[in-house]
């Protein structure tokens, strides 16, 4: 079974989730909305989306694509563990997310977003875990907390005993606001994978700006050491992180170790330098993103096993 873990819904009214007017009217933000052709500020967007995304995981069969773990994303909250609307610019609850993967249960699966100073961080885990979470997913620069404090460390014990793999961003990221870039560093994650938790390292620790520290090499490092850690391929295509793909494809260990994700919405930008020309230029033609994500990287050789590791990874059988 083939599954893209790393894909991301918006939600614009309560009690799904909410958007800053920021973020609605940041340029990445634009582009989307106009690429994707829905209004966030219409009142169907949130519903609109969902049958989107099902038609588009269902035009991927064709390229292999069985489903997508589509993702939740908490608010921030504060170190005390009180909610801070103020500081979030994407909400997306857990609830809204499981509604989303009954509603289409054969291509979608519950990845859980839990901010770890959340009081009922554990208690909310569980729930989610009964619901179907294949996954965390957690993006500390923007949701503002360090995977290194020891505040997480119940939360970890609790996703190695229930055996759910986290998936976080490492590495940078342009597409939201930064709250705290100091907590990039994929090595951060170390109290997880010490406690035993599959760890997804979002991204493999690669920069979004060229001017960003670069944790590629710490990943690798991290990958080496620890069975259970793994990187995704998530927006690696954009030119600033495409620099990934030399490593990861070409380091017999480290290509072990990583799993399809695609980061849609996020544009799959076609990588000129390790694709012909002719190659490119159809890849540009293919309007589907998910599908061009796939595209592109059946065309940069991944493997087979790589295509099928995120279901494992994941415990996910047919
Ligand atoms: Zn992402």
């Amino acid at each position: 079974m083939v599954i893209d873990c790393h894909v991301h819904v918006s939600a614009t009214v309560m009690p799904h989730g909410r958007m800053s007017r920021q973020l609605l009217k940041s340029l990445p933000f634009r582009f989307m909305r106009w690429r994707l052709g829905l209004d966030p500020e219409g009142p169907a967007f949130d519903q609109e989306l969902g049958i989107l995304l099902d038609h588009l995981v269902g035009e991927s069969e064709v390229v292999g694509l069985d489903a997508a773990v589509v993702l939740a994303f908490d608010a921030v909250h504060d170190r005390t563990g009180r909610i801070d609307f103020d500081n979030t610019h994407l909400y997306v609850t857990n609830d809204y997310a499981i509604e989303l993967c009954t509603r289409h249960p054969k291509r979608m699966f519950f990845g859980a977003s839990i901010h770890p100073y959340r009081r009922d961080a554990v208690a909310e885990l569980e729930r989610c875990a009964a619901a179907g979470a294949v996954l965390v997913k957690w993006l500390p620069i923007v949701q503002n907390f360090s995977p290194a404090d020891p505040v997480c460390e119940p939360f970890y014990e609790a996703l190695a005993s229930l055996k759910i793999p986290l998936l976080c961003h490492t590495g940078g990221e342009t597409s939201l606001p930064n709250l705290d870039k100091s907590v990039a560093d994929p090595a951060l994650l170390l109290p997880a994978l010490k406690r035993g938790v599959s760890v997804i390292m979002a991204h493999c620790g690669t920069r979004s700006k060229p001017t960003e520290t670069d944790y590629l090499p710490t990943f690798v490092r991290l990958a080496k050491e620890f069975e259970h850690c793994y990187g995704d391929t998530a927006a690696l295509s954009l030119p600033t992180r495409s620099y990934a793909y030399e490593t990861i494809l070409n380091d017999p260990y480290v290509s072990r170790k990583i799993v399809h994700g695609s980061d849609w919405p996020i544009l799959p930008v076609p990588p000129g330098m390790k694709l012909r020309l002719a190659d490119s230029i159809r890849l540009w033609g293919e309007s589907n993103w998910l599908r061009r994500d796939i595209l592109i990287k059946q065309k940069l050789g991944f493997d087979q096993a790589y295509w099928d590791r995120a279901a494992k990874v994941l415990r996910l059988t047919k």
